[in-house]
């Protein structure tokens, strides 16, 4: 495989002619594709398009990557059970510069079972995946979930919802459930000490779905607009950003972008909203051509966000604009009538390289991130579905 990376290499021993070090610079993308219907997840070589392994589960799963890159959690709705995955990639920091080492991907042996894991959030190192049938949120770090660990505190709310809970400092937040209808969405945040005690009232967030974390701020979509969650003096500070008045919407999914501190969320079928609360115009609007099928922000170019419409085609979405500017046809259609969960495109950012799962077709599209442009497809057996990509580059040492 060395061949690959002959250019970076080359430019590596150039440096390190200067430095006297043998150190050579590696590059390793791995995407990580959850299949529709089997209980499987394949890890794909994003630079070579490689099949490295698949690896069993118990059911479908949705992917959430760690912030580090070096677990995937695979949440399997229908099997009651969140599986914990090595990447094989990890970064150390070496003071001027950083290691990559490259290792086999494996289920690290951590399954944390319960009824109904839905949603998942990272924050601050620890991750709260929330099981819906019980109404429990467990909790636990990366250095168990890579070790094989099944530890994990919990947090209980008042009856099994269709919830969500994220640690925050030395606090939590979960969910308050709709306490005359449960199976509706819950109402509001509570936040609670490591001792489980509640502190303060409850914050309304009506219909509360969707969260996420951008720079040092947690937001959580309601109704009637978002829940800001920031360091305050005394534990967490929260705080309610209304909607702008037109045109009226809702987000019920939230992305945080990485490097620029911004949410994204759904605001209608064909439309997302762009949020900087640090901003005078903190609310804009991008439309976008036909009705959204994904979208996902790029970790790599802070500046860009994509979006996945139904006439098959990918945007790139430009943040500080806060519009679409360009765009490449990738798929046929995927039309967004039948059921939400029916098989859809998904998009994760590898890289230069933005992958894009074509379920029907069973294959992976690939885009150039800087010409924007198709460059390839990977072949993949089965409806390839949910995806995360891992990777960067770093330095690997021939001699210690
Ligand atoms: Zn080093
Ligand atoms: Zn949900």
């Amino acid at each position: 495989m060395k061949h690959l990376f002959a250019a970076a290499s080359i430019a590596a021993l150039a440096a390190s002619i200067t430095t006297t070090s043998f150190a050579e610079e590696k590059t390793a993308w791995r995407l990580f594709v959850s299949d529709h219907a089997e209980p499987v997840i394949n890890v794909v070589d994003a630079l070579t398009g490689n099949k490295i392994d698949t690896l069993p589960l118990k059911g479908p799963a949705s992917l959430y990557r760690s912030a580090s890159g070096r677990t995937v959690f695979a949440v399997q709705g229908k099997a009651d059970a969140v599986s914990a995955v090595s990447t094989g990639i990890a970064f150390e920091d070496h003071g001027d510069h950083g290691d990559i080492e490259v290792t086999a991907p494996r289920l690290t042996g951590t399954e944390i079972t319960g009824t109904k894991p839905s949603h998942f959030v990272e924050h601050g190192g620890e991750f709260a995946l929330f099981f819906d049938g019980e109404g429990v949120a467990r909790i636990l770090d990366e250095k168990t979930a890579l070790e094989g660990g099944t530890g994990v505190r919990e947090v209980k709310t008042e009856a099994p919802h269709h919830g969500v809970a994220a640690v925050f400092g030395d606090y939590v937040l979960s969910s308050a459930p709709n306490r005359e209808k449960p199976d509706e969405l819950p109402v509001g945040i509570r936040v609670t000490d490591r001792a489980g005690k509640q502190i303060g009232n409850i914050h309304a967030c009506p219909d509360l779905h969707g969260e996420a974390t951008s720079g040092r701020l947690l937001a959580f979509a309601c109704a009637t607009g978002l829940l800001l969650v920031r360091d305050g003096d005394n534990g967490p500070s929260i705080e309610h950003l209304p909607y702008p008045a037109s045109p009226s919407g809702k987000a019920t999914t939230l992305l945080g972008g990485k490097g620029l501190q911004y949410f994204l969320g759904n605001y209608g079928a064909d439309r997302l909203l762009l949020i900087d609360p640090s901003a005078k115009d903190m609310f804009r609007q991008v439309d976008l051509p036909t009705r959204r099928v994904h979208f996902a922000v790029d970790p790599i170019r802070p500046r860009f966000a994509y979006a996945f419409t139904e006439d098959g085609q990918l945007h790139q979405v430009d943040i500080v604009a806060g519009k679409i500017a360009q765009s490449v046809k990738l798929t046929d259609a995927y039309s967004m009538d039948g059921h939400w969960s029916d098989p859809r495109p998904r998009i994760a950012v590898a890289g230069d390289r933005i992958a894009v799962t074509d379920p029907l077709k069973s294959q992976l599209h690939l885009v150039d991130a800087i010409g924007f442009a198709r460059t390839g497809d990977i072949p993949l057996a089965g409806k390839p579905f949910n995806i995360v990509a891992v990777g960067g580059s770093g330095e690997t040492h021939a001699t210690e």
